[in-house]
């Protein structure tokens, strides 16, 4: 880990944070009870984002995300990868801020989940990643 400010520069001369610092930082300047972001680059994410939108419908582990019941559609926004990360980030800006998402995910990349502590986020991106691996075992199926 490295430590930076609101604007994703280090606070330790000589670390270099990642790229996509800075859609790290738009979920803590705009959420501020927020307290760790994660991301992954799991199988399911990656190749589901690859195949248009991601709609979680019926399955229980929603209520993880404090839904009260199981029985309704969920929609995981997929925005296009780009390598300006800025001009991603301000892709991304409007929805957080008109209707939160559960978590979103980067076509063709991966996953992000957010919490008020590391272990909220760990547990969302963990619910997250089973409903990403269901729903392409479902696909599958079909
Ligand atoms: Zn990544």
């Amino acid at each position: 880990m490295i430590n930076v400010d609101i604007l994703g520069q280090s606070l330790t001369p000589g670390q270099k944070p990642s790229a996509e610092t800075l859609l790290h930082c738009q979920l803590y300047r705009n959420f501020p009870p927020v307290g760790a972001v994660l991301h992954g680059h799991s199988v399911a994410a990656t190749v589901l984002s690859m195949l248009g939108p991601i709609r979680f419908s019926g399955y229980e582990i929603l209520k993880a995300f404090g839904f009260a019941t199981h029985d309704m559609d969920v929609d995981l926004p997929v925005y296009e990868n780009d390598q300006d990360i800025g001009r991603l980030a301000a892709k991304i800006d409007p929805l957080l801020l008109a209707d939160p998402p559960i978590g979103y995910v980067i076509s063709g990349h991966g996953v992000y989940a957010w919490g008020s502590s590391v272990e909220h986020a760990f547990w969302r991106l963990e619910a997250l990643e089973f409903l990403l691996n269901c729903e392409l075992e479902r696909r599958r199926l079909t």
